[in-house]
């Protein structure tokens, strides 16, 4: 048979697909950073306030951490080698884990190489034909996705929506393992997952409660242990914990913790870990002075609930819209996507960094800039953000005066 001439030339395919992206406004151009990700970075050759990363604690480039990265990449080298399974697992990793174990008052944890693989890995692990998933509509795109691999039954449920989550798990009877999976914190909203609730009312249907806690890490609960500790669920073994390494940890990563069956299936089942080589031994080092610095002082959670609630509260007297977010992930909402990315194009002439959203990210008719406060903050910096939304929340017609 002769080949077609008719096939899409990779060119065309390249062009069209940019094409469609620049004409439905979709397409992305990132900013880019000129100085370390810190409260004050340099972008267009210009100092600005940085309010647009998930550093929640100031630990992308802090001191202790980097002192950590060193010595173990001296001590260690720069690359794990191989696959965790062949020959890659160093003594570091599991210390680490260990560490993470304890840390989260689960019996064992396992690292994976991201919170993106992690959702990969572990949902792949568990899922099988005759199980039933049931996902909140806002959850991460790594869940979306890791679901769209799984042969089990998949059912969506509206947003935080217990009166139809309960509806899906009497409809869907099964044998099989029964998942209810969220996020603990919403990264677009900024709200929790009403834990409280939700897991109870997993528990009557024998169904296990999975949490992605990729903004609720470092940031909830006691010491920044997360949001199924922040609802006292730690101890439960029908609630599986996710979540990431990069946010409020400052470095690289993703983690699964539970029962140590749980640990054992991941590393004989977890795709991502058994075909994908571990962590260098900087991002080890750099995670383990991250978890002892977090426990050893306080201020750093202090400082972020501080800052936050602060500038949450100098936001809504300015009369923005916040959307009730309850975490330091503050939305302001601008209505549709051109007046977000014309506002946050606006903070940034005034020296805010700051990220405009749109739909497909988020509904329409709520674009929005979102701020994510950090332990790093200072009042200067907050102040400044705050005077710049005002005025540029005037111009904009989105707040009065
Ligand atoms: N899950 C959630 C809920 C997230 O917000 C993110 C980060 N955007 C991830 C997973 C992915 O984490 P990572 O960046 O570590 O891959």
């Amino acid at each position: 048979m002769t080949p077609s001439l008719r096939a899409t030339r990779l060119q065309d395919r390249l062009s069209s697909e940019l094409q469609r992206l620049h004409s439905s406004g979709l397409y992305i151009s990132p900013r880019v950073l000129e100085a370390p990700q810190r409260a004050r970075t340099r972008i267009l050759g210009r100092e600005v306030v940085n309010l647009a990363s998930n550093n929640y604690l100031g630990f992308a480039d802090h001191p202790y951490l980097k002192e950590r990265a060193a010595a173990y990449l001296h001590q260690w080298g720069v690359g794990a080698g191989a696959v965790r399974t062949i020959a890659g697992t160093l003594k570091i990793h599991e210390d680490f884990e260990a560490q993470l174990a304890e840390f989260k008052h689960t019996g064992s944890a396992l690292v994976l190489q991201s919170g993106f693989t992690t959702n990969q890995g572990v949902l792949g692990a568990l899922l099988q034909d005759g199980d039933l998933v049931i996902s909140d509509e806002l959850n991460h795109a790594s869940i979306i996705d890791a679901l769209r691999l799984s042969k089990a039954t998949k059912r969506v449920f509206k947003h935080k929506d217990m009166t139809e989550l309960r509806r899906l798990l009497e409809e869907n009877p099964t044998d099989g393992l029964k998942l209810v999976v969220t996020d603990g914190v919403f990264s677009m909203d900024g709200d929790l997952a009403p834990l409280d609730q939700m897991v109870p009312l997993a528990r009557e249907f024998g169904a296990v409660t999975y949490v992605d806690d990729a903004h609720g890490s470092g940031v909830l609960g006691e010491q920044g242990r997360g949001t199924v500790h922040h609802f006292g669920f730690q101890h439960a073994h029908d609630v599986i914990q996710v979540g990431t390494l990069s946010k409020a940890w400052g470095v690289i990563g993703g983690y699964a913790a539970g029962h140590p069956d749980l640990r054992d299936l991941l590393i004989n089942k977890a795709r991502p870990f058994l075909f994908s080589t571990g962590h260098p031994p900087a991002v080890v080092g750099a995670l383990s002075a991250a978890l002892e610095l977090v426990q050893r002082d306080p201020s750093f959670m202090q400082r972020l609930w501080d800052n936050t609630r602060s500038f949450k509260a100098e936001l809504t007297t300015l009369g923005f819209d916040l959307f009730g977010s309850q975490t330091p992930i503050t939305p302001v909402i601008f209505g549709e996507a051109p007046a977000a990315f014309e506002a946050s194009r606006l903070l940034l002439e005034r020296g805010i960094f700051a990220v405009g959203l749109g739909f497909p990210t988020v509904p329409k008719g709520l674009a929005r800039i979102r701020n994510i406060v950090t332990a790093e903050h200072t009042k200067g910096d907050l102040d400044a953000a705050l005077s710049a939304y005002a005025a540029v929340g005037r111009e904009l017609g989105v707040i009065g005066g």
